[in-house]
């Protein structure tokens, strides 16, 4: 896989059916509200005079809008966040399976979903980020924590805050977890993972890192771009939030990071009146733009005269190794990591 991958899949615009040729309007369901997707939706339109309307709203409400619309849903393409999400619209046969070749060619098939029965691929992966540990830099050594089962291990009894374990990026985590240890290594890592809860789960991950840095707990997990926010934000509480904690990309030593996925799917459609999904030259986000980007963008981000983010999570190197497992495997991991959790009691 190719490292710090800044993809995008993007809206092309492919009319095959009539009704949207005429209407010359792109219906886009997307759960990503950022300013540089906004400058590409304008990029697109003068591009193609096809405008976009687009319906905002988190990846559960779109799910819901989409179930609930049926058949006679206008959507055409839908953005959804993480791989587990992605999963579920498949799942409920949400989205069309497209062949695509430039975006066969362009996206890995480990960012993309397994093939359907058709050999069309229901959804592709468009940008990429890390699920990271970041401890407290006094009480923890990077050693102790230096990969997902470390986070399991007694020596860490009562340190570790996490969201919900049915968060989508914990369910794509342990998910990936499940493929790389089995089932059986798996289900006692999440009860070790209970064990070692400084407390219940609740809120985001950037309340997990702030959890930290005030003492909570000293360890905790988080997507990457949470702590370049912090480290980036204007806001001096932030910053020294960020500073307080250091951080580490698990698993360097064996299977790598655990890197998930924004993704797009083409709506299901059953008059076949559909849009195709392309890769040009002019759909790129603009890495240093697109908060959501944790590797491409952060090595271009400046931070207050520091080195860029991701150089500055990385030790200076600005790489590190992630894993190369299908994201299509790790979505589909869901239900039984689901039961795992349930029956560790994991919340
Ligand atoms: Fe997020």
């Amino acid at each position: 896989m190719k490292k710090y991958l800044t993809l995008l899949a993007t809206i092309a615009a492919l009319c095959a059916g009539t009704a949207h040729a005429q209407d010359k309007a792109l219906n886009l369901y997307s759960a990503r509200h950022y300013s540089t997707d906004e400058a590409l939706y304008n990029d697109f339109t003068k591009a193609t005079g096809i405008k976009i309307n687009r319906v905002d709203a988190d990846d559960a409400g779109i799910i819901a809008r989409l179930k609930a619309e049926g058949s006679a849903s206008p959507a055409d393409v839908i953005l959804l966040v993480d791989a587990a999400r992605l999963a579920r619209g498949e799942q409920d046969g949400l989205f069309l399976p497209i062949k695509s070749k430039p975006l066969e060619d362009a996206i890995p098939a480990s960012l993309r979903a397994q093939p359907a029965a058709d050999g069309g691929i229901p959804w592709f992966g468009f940008s990429t980020r890390a699920r990271v540990v970041v401890y407290d830099k006094i009480k923890v050594k990077p050693t102790e924590v230096d990969s997902y089962e470390k986070l399991a291990d007694p020596q860490n009894k009562g340190k570790l805050c996490i969201r919900s374990g049915s968060h989508p990026y914990n369910l794509s985590l342990f998910g990936a977890v499940l493929e790389h240890m089995g089932p059986q290594k798996t289900e006692a890592w999440l009860k070790g993972l209970v064990d070692n809860m400084a407390r219940p789960p609740k809120g985001g991950d950037t309340d997990q890192i702030k959890g930290v840095a005030a003492g909570e707990c000293q360890i905790a997990v988080t997507n990457s771009y949470y702590l370049a926010r912090l480290m980036r934000s204007s806001k001096p509480e932030d910053r020294a939030v960020a500073e307080k904690v250091g951080v580490v990309f698990p698993n360097q030593s064996s299977w790598g990071t655990h890197v998930n996925i924004a993704g797009a799917a083409v709506a299901f459609s059953p008059d076949g009146k559909y849009l195709f999904l392309t890769v040009g030259d002019r759909q790129r986000f603009t890495p240093a733009q697109d908060p959501n980007q944790p590797v491409g963008k952060i090595l271009r981000l400046t931070l207050d005269g520091k080195p860029p983010a991701l150089k500055a999570m990385t030790g200076g190197s600005g790489q590190f190794k992630s894993e190369t497992i299908p994201v299509g495997a790790v979505g589909a991991n869901q239900v039984k990591v689901q039961q795992m959790l349930d029956r560790v009691g994991f919340k």
